[in-house]
């Protein structure tokens, strides 16, 4: 089986994992944000795309979020996890959210279809069985992450107001991040399946009166990537080779 993974380089360092080639990729929508590195662990083929590039290149409005979805596409991907990095609004620093809905106010138009009539049913917006599998596993390895959350995509790069926070605590939003939204947006839109595990880096502004040093951020993310890291290579081993998931018919019906 096949699984993406967009995230932080970080995640390429773990054992048992094997490295077998660096796949460089133009789509018709342009460049992804770096090559793919392909790695086997166990029975699975592993691709990995570090979001905003090796050398953290791409700010999150700069990303080619199309170039690096449909490059997954281009590589028969049918299921990708996604890693973030989010603000937290009613989550603490060092939590693990696993994000069930979303709001997108990035103003981003996250589509491949400019010039059909196409609108894919979100109205379960991330794969229900990656979401599972990786339940699953948080319990197995008695690691905690939070079941529902909301994650409220902003445009960036500038971090969110006070204002703004209490505006997104009050639509629900639990966390808040610029890039998760589009990814899942646009592998629904090619039917990919795809579940985001964000790890709360920072409080969002206004929420506590301290603000965390750069150097706790990265050590809360370092810290986190360890656990992170366990439920993904566990989760991959629970999911079902068989789709059978509203994300593998996102078309059907749509007119496409
Ligand atoms: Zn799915």
């Amino acid at each position: 089986m096949k699984i993406g993974i967009i995230g932080g380089s970080g995640l390429y360092k773990i054992e048992n994992i094997e490295i077998i080639e660096e796949i460089n990729l133009i789509t018709p929508y342009g460049s992804p944000s770096d090559s793919y590195l392909h790695a086997r662990y166990k029975n699975f083929e592993i691709y990995f795309l570090p979001r905003h590039g090796r050398k953290h290149s791409f700010l999150p409005h700069e990303v080619n979020y199309k170039a690096n979805i449909y490059g997954f596409k281009l590589l028969d991907i049918e299921r990708i996890i996604g890693i973030s990095a989010v603000g937290g609004i009613t989550k603490k620093p060092g939590d693990l959210v696993l994000t069930s809905d979303f709001i997108d106010l990035s103003g981003r138009i996250n589509t491949f279809y400019n010039d059909k009539v196409v609108h894919i049913d979100v109205s379960e917006p991330f794969c229900p069985i990656l979401r599972e599998a990786i339940l699953e596993s948080s319990k197995n390895l008695n690691i905690e992450i939070y079941e529902f959350g909301v994650y409220a995509q902003m445009q960036g790069p500038r971090l969110e107001t006070p204002a703004e926070i209490r505006m997104l605590k009050i639509l629900g939003a639990d966390v808040v991040g610029m890039t998760l939204v589009s990814e899942a947006i646009l592998s629904r839109e090619l039917e990919i399946c795809y579940a985001g595990i964000n790890v709360v880096t920072n409080y969002a502004a206004g929420i506590k009166e301290k603000k965390l040093t750069t150097t706790e951020v990265i050590e809360n993310m370092n810290r986190n990537l360890e656990k992170v890291k366990k439920i993904l290579f566990n989760a991959i081993e629970k999911i079902p080779t068989q789709r059978n998931c509203p994300c593998s018919v996102a078309l059907k019906e749509t007119g496409m």
